[in-house]
């Protein structure tokens, strides 16, 4: 049937909020023989990257490198700062603060979770008033997730060290950047959070397997307090090495660490700060496309209502039941084109889930890209007969072209 034509053979685009697209300079670096782990040239790129981390995460202070993803990250994070039986403040804006809260009740600390819900930021007014009651300073540190990938809202993080400063509250503050490192605006030290936690799959444009902690000497005056931590997880000798294999507590993860040399290039070579504008304009590109759509009774909403609360790597979306997913299998079908699924909208067994799907925008991408997926879901939404607000490929040319 001549109308139903796959033309899915080419180049596949995956746009999922992470892994993202990974560089073909980035798979180049990856493919050569396992190099010497014990001298040579490994070592000196290993060393390298230390700079060019910090760089990218805006700090001047330390850096540990764990072969783990996000997950794993998290983990590390907590185990050189909480004792079973600490305290710590979760404001909770989607899935991913969740996800950290639940990391830090399986490592024994008691978790006060504050809920955002799913499509709000935190609201620095009600974290004040929690951590104004905590008149005996027992919360030890506040998680708090820079861009939750799942509801795609950015939170202000150099707001919430405002409220710790007025407050005088000594609690670590503790961000994940996992989604917005390398897209979204974020200052470190600038912004004082304490703890940074990132992985290799997003923003920074290498396959999963590296998980990063940024960590400041309040942090590291905090780990020195504890009386046992986890061997494997210790920042202490992998932000300060003796050997070479303490970088990594054993073999070092050999190809990520060339992959991640050719990504912190690129990024360096772009300039962070043209990287970060970059995924501003995509990112509205994008808004003002999905905005078009939504007019004359279009379904398409975003999540995120404010633009000023928006992630600029993801962005999560909603349609009328069933076309969420409909959509993405018409895409992957017929344009080689993928997709995000909807995380933590609804419950797995509830058929609303169907109507949430995510874009992921992170990294590796560029006006072609963005037009290429804009363009497909159009095309989608047509094929499918899911009503739509006509010119939206145009507005986000416009904001691309810039008029
Ligand atoms: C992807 C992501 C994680 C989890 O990372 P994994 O590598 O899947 O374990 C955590 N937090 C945020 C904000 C993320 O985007």
């Amino acid at each position: 049937m001549a109308d139903s034509l796959s033309v899915a053979q080419g180049r596949e685009y995956l746009a999922i909020p992470g892994p993202s697209v990974i560089p073909g300079r980035v798979l180049q670096a990856m493919h050569r023989p396992s190099p010497n782990i014990y001298e040579g040239p490994l070592h000196s790129l290993t060393d390298s990257l230390i700079p060019d981390l910090r760089r990218v995460a805006r700090t001047r202070h330390h850096v540990a490198i764990y072969i783990c993803n996000g997950h794993g990250a998290w983990e590390a994070a907590l185990s050189n700062v909480l004792a079973p039986g600490d305290k710590v403040l979760v404001p909770a804006t989607g899935r991913f603060g969740h996800g950290w809260a639940d990391v830090a009740a399986g490592l024994g600390a008691e978790v006060a979770l504050i809920e955002f819900g799913k499509s709000s930021p935190m609201d620095m007014e009600r974290i004040a008033e929690t951590l104004r009651a905590d008149r005996g300073h027992e919360i030890k540190a506040v998680l708090a997730v820079h861009v939750d990938t799942s509801s795609s809202v950015r939170n202000d993080i150099d707001a919430l060290r405002a409220v710790l400063d007025d407050l005088g509250h000594p609690a670590l503050l503790m961000a994940d950047c996992i989604a917005s490192l390398g897209c979204d605006r974020f200052e470190m030290d600038d912004w004082g959070v304490d703890v940074m936690v990132t992985a290799s799959q997003k923003g920074l444009m290498v396959p999963p397997g590296l998980g990063f902690v940024f960590f400041n000497d309040k942090a590291a005056a905090r780990r020195a307090e504890l009386s046992c931590v986890s061997r494997y997880w210790d920042w202490v000798p992998r932000a300060n090495p003796q050997e070479f294999y303490q970088y990594f507590g054993g073999t070092a993860p050999t190809h990520h660490l060339y992959g991640l040399r050719a990504a912190l290039d690129m990024i360096n070579e772009e300039g962070l700060e043209h990287v970060w504008a970059r995924h501003a304009r995509l990112a509205n590109a994008i808004w003002a496309a999905c905005e078009t759509w939504g007019e004359h009774n279009g379904p398409l909403r975003m999540n995120i209502a404010d633009p000023a609360h928006r992630s600029h790597a993801v962005t999560a979306l909603r349609l009328e039941t069933g076309q969420g997913t409909a959509l993405r299998a018409w895409l992957a079908d017929h344009l080689g084109l993928t997709l995000g699924i909807g995380l933590g909208m609804a419950a797995p067994d509830d058929p609303a889930r169907h109507r949430f799907f995510r874009l992921g925008h992170m990294g590796h991408v560029n006006g072609q890209m963005i037009l290429g997926l804009l363009g497909g879901i159009e095309t989608g939404m047509r094929a499918l007969g899911i009503a739509h607000g006509t010119g939206g490929v145009q507005a986000a040319a416009a904001v691309i072209a810039g008029r």
